[in-house]
């Protein structure tokens, strides 16, 4: 397609790669993996489309992942800044949106403050079009005109700080956990003593739009006994709330 813009010698590409699914990269992601020098990939990002990149371009990974042995940030920002000042086209592909709870944002603003030039390319976020392939809209009407993305995952790795749970439970009727399943419990109490019903509707989505797939559909009074004892996979998300109700009509997609 020649209506891209260049990729530039010397500039970063902070290029969404989706949920999993390589036919939903977009246009802009799959020019950047055609013309990268260098790809920067995430532990998120799904083989199948790490394999589109351009043959004879080097690879690292650098990717994050609760739990895990991972760079630190502040390393992966510092590279990113090197392999341009080179002069290379680097392509740093994460997964999901690179804007949604991916430190996207910290990446960009270390290029911001090194001056150096960047393009972001977003991605479809696994809270939305995860959710899809597990036959989970975000929104339906007669069930919620409002959603809420929440990471289940603060800085230190414990719950984040500064959530306001009653809040919450009030006003969000559609809630979506990313990084939720490590503190699965303390989630889930809290969203009980603010007043979530116990019988309420929910779903863990496991590697959402891969062949991988798997979906646990459940009640918020059962949830964590169920995950004890299906053990999902990460990556995984929690939906709460009647969005969930529909997934028996809407599942539509057969993984593998
Ligand atoms: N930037 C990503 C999110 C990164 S945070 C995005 O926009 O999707 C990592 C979390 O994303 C995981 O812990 C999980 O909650 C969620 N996630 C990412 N890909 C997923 C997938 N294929 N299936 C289920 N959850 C996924």
């Amino acid at each position: 397609m020649n209506d891209l813009p260049e990729f530039r010698p010397g500039s970063v590409w902070l290029v969404g790669a989706g949920p999993g699914d390589p036919g939903l990269l977009t246009l802009l992601a799959l020019h950047a993996l055609e013309n990268a020098d260098v790809m920067v990939h995430d532990a998120l990002v799904d083989a199948r489309i790490l394999a589109r990149l351009r043959p004879g371009a080097a690879v690292e990974a650098m990717g994050k992942r609760g739990g895990r042995a991972s760079p630190h940030q502040i390393d992966i920002n510092q590279r990113l800044v090197e392999l341009a000042r080179q002069g290379k086209r680097v392509l740093r592909l994460k997964g999901g949106d690179p804007f949604v709870f991916g430190r996207g944002a910290e990446e960009a603003l270390a290029l911001a403050d090194a001056g150096i030039p960047f393009r972001v390319v977003p991605g479809v976020t696994a809270g939305i079009g995860g959710l899809a392939y597990a036959g989970i809209p975000a929104t339906a009407r007669d069930c919620n005109s409002a959603v809420t993305f929440i990471t289940g995952h603060g800085r230190e790795g414990t719950l984040p700080v500064g959530i306001d749970w009653d809040g919450l439970a009030r006003g969000a009727p559609v809630m979506v956990f990313y990084m939720a399943l490590r503190q699965l419990d303390q989630v889930v109490a809290r969203l009980l003593a603010a007043g979530r019903p116990p019988n309420e509707a929910v779903a863990v989505v496991s590697h959402a739009a891969t062949p991988r797939q798997k979906v646990l559909e459940t009640t918020l009074g059962e949830v964590v006994a169920a995950v004890a004892a299906d053990r999902p996979e990460p990556p995984s998300l929690l939906v709460v709330g009647c969005v969930v109700g529909l997934r028996h009509r809407l599942d539509w997609w057969q993984p593998g």
